[in-house]
């Protein structure tokens, strides 16, 4: 088991390994006892596959179970108010620990819950994705409004992470690729021996355990060391959005489920590697094609259906649009660029994928 800090605001502690739950039982006991109702919010899909697991090391303990639409239709304001008439109707107080046992989606929703039920309850996040190593760690949390995907939410840290990687086995492919891009991610932005590492894998099914934790451990280092120096996203933080100023126009022009937000991300970082210039894009669109991401989908859809999207984004401004590009693997930066290259980008790259 291995432990990483994260030295936010509130600081804390995230666990990663196998047999995680145990400290329960040892680190945890404290936070556990001195709460007068402990709350856990569970993804339906999760609770059937995992859920007497995790209760098992909880059994000494008064424990409630709440489960919630699986996935990312649990990051609606019905889930939200459910949640909070839940804990409601089971007599919690400022006293409560919630539980949030599931991928990005659930820890989002329960985090929000936490964050504004009574002004704010302690929370665990318990991460159930390969995704997850990057929505658990950091403190953002959100609903979506129809308007617009995370439109709803607050900062708020966990009080700890507990991520048994053992959970990682009932993933299915689409879920090991999602979360395997924004593990890549984490690489692009930040060190270049391990992007190498990353971009030799070409059978995600071929990974070991213990791979796979070495992989998930230096992405939520890289997530928390740009946390602790940005934890409010005035700067640097926004770097952890390569690849994404197309990823959300490609998930809001395909329609939320149509396809993951990882490979959603895998397509975006393409783009901006285009965009980069970047030595490596000929060998990530390869890693692309071995591990199963949808590059074709790039041709299904026209720069002027993503563009809207696009210019959505918080960072664009009239007329040019932003993203975050790689001066060179590890050197990421925020750059302006009109629409008339950014289209011809998007046409180049289309053509080259074909
Ligand atoms: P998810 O939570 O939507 O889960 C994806 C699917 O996997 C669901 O159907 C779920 O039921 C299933 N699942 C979860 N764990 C499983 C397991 N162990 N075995 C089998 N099935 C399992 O998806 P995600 O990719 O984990 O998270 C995506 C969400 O995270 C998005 O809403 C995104 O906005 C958010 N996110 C947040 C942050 C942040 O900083 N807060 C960062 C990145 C992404
Ligand atoms: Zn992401």
């Amino acid at each position: 088991m291995k432990l990483l800090r994260v030295e936010a605001d509130h600081p804390y502690n995230v666990h990663i390994g196998h047999e995680v739950f145990s400290l329960f039982m040892e680190d945890y006991r404290g936070l556990l006892d001195a709460a007068d109702r402990i709350v856990v919010v569970a993804d339906a899909q999760v609770a059937k596959l995992h859920l007497d697991f995790l209760l098992n090391y909880l059994k000494e303990f008064n424990v409630s179970v709440l489960t919630i639409p699986s996935g990312e239709l649990a990051k609606s304001v019905e889930t939200f108010m459910d949640c909070h008439t839940f804990l409601l109707s089971e007599g919690c107080s400022r006293k409560s620990l919630l539980l949030a046992f599931g991928g990005g989606a659930t820890g989002d929703v329960a985090g929000f819950v936490a964050s504004t039920f009574m002004r704010g309850i302690p929370y665990i996040q318990i991460p159930t994705t390969i995704l997850a190593h990057d929505s658990a760690v950091g403190g953002k949390t959100a609903i979506n409004h129809a308007l617009g995907k995370n439109m709803i939410g607050t900062f708020y840290q966990p009080a700890a992470v507990l991520y048994d990687i053992d959970l990682l086995r009932t993933l299915p492919p689409h879920e090991v690729r999602s979360g395997m891009a924004e593990v890549i991610k984490h690489a692009f932005i930040s060190n270049e021996g391990w992007l190498l590492e990353l971009l030799g894998i070409s059978d995600f099914s071929k990974l070991t355990a213990d791979e796979l934790m070495a992989h998930l451990e230096k992405g939520i280092a890289v997530k928390a060391a740009i946390v602790e120096e940005d934890e409010f996203e005035s700067g640097m933080r926004k770097y952890l959005n390569f690849g994404h100023t197309l990823a959300h126009a490609l998930e809001g022009h395909f329609g939320y489920g149509k396809i993951t937000h990882g490979e959603a991300v895998a397509l975006g970082m393409a783009y901006a590697l285009y965009l980069s210039n970047h030595a490596q894009l000929d060998d990530f669109l390869v890693w692309c094609r071995n591990n199963g991401y949808p590059l074709e989908k790039l041709q299904e859809v026209s720069f002027a259906e993503v563009l809207p999207f696009m210019k959505k984004d918080k960072k664009s401004s009239k007329g040019s649009l932003s993203f975050v590009l790689l001066e060179k693997t590890g050197t990421p930066f925020l750059e302006t660029i009109e629409e008339k290259r950014a289209e011809a980008a998007y046409h180049e790259l289309v053509t080259l994928i074909g």
